[in-house]
């Protein structure tokens, strides 16, 4: 298998809301390990649909505890709060510290198009968040106050504002991207 292209911002795409899936069908079967491949691949623990260009309520995720494939996933409860730095594998050398909830509940469909439940906490419950942002077109950059885009400004790591290019740095790089 070979790796998808992932899209990079301020790729339109990735601002794009994505639809929901009406049913499971074997494209979307293949899609989840295509996806699971490539975000392997480039040492990420979650990707969504829209990273790979493609417009649908599709999030994939493992942080080395097995892998978790999702449709149509909804944010049924949340609590408590908790703040982490963020990488991003659609935007390479920024980092983002983001307030979330600590623990969810997501609904979905499993890659078998079965109703599912996902209870986690931690790395998870924020992969997760993360990814849900993807498919309604929200980036981790959007988390930035005004000063804190002019500071990454300064510090050189590219143009934040949309529709310009964000330089590739390697200062700051997350780890584990997603
Ligand atoms: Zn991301």
């Amino acid at each position: 298998m070979e790796p998808l292209d992932i899209k990079k911002y301020p790729d339109v795409v990735l601002r794009k809301r994505c639809v929901r899936l009406q049913e499971m069908t074997d494209s979307e079967t293949i899609l989840f390990e295509k996806m699971l491949f490539t975000m392997r691949h480039f040492a990420g623990i979650g990707l969504a649909a829209p990273q790979i260009g493609i417009s649908k309520r599709l999030i994939v995720a493992d942080i080395g505890e097995g892998a978790i494939k999702l449709a149509n996933p909804i944010i049924l409860k949340s609590k408590g709060l908790d703040q982490m730095e963020e990488g991003c594998l659609s935007i390479p050398g920024v980092g983002v510290a983001v307030d979330r909830p600590d623990e969810v509940i997501v609904s979905g469909l499993n890659e078998k198009g079965r109703a599912i439940e996902v209870k986690t906490k931690g790395l998870m419950a924020r992969v997760l968040q993360h990814e849900i942002d993807h498919l309604n077109g929200k980036l981790i950059i959007d988390y930035l106050t005004l000063f804190e885009k002019l500071k990454l400004k300064i510090q050189g790591q590219g143009e934040l504002t949309r529709g310009t290019n964000v330089k590739k740095g390697d200062k700051n790089e997350h780890k584990n991207p997603f």
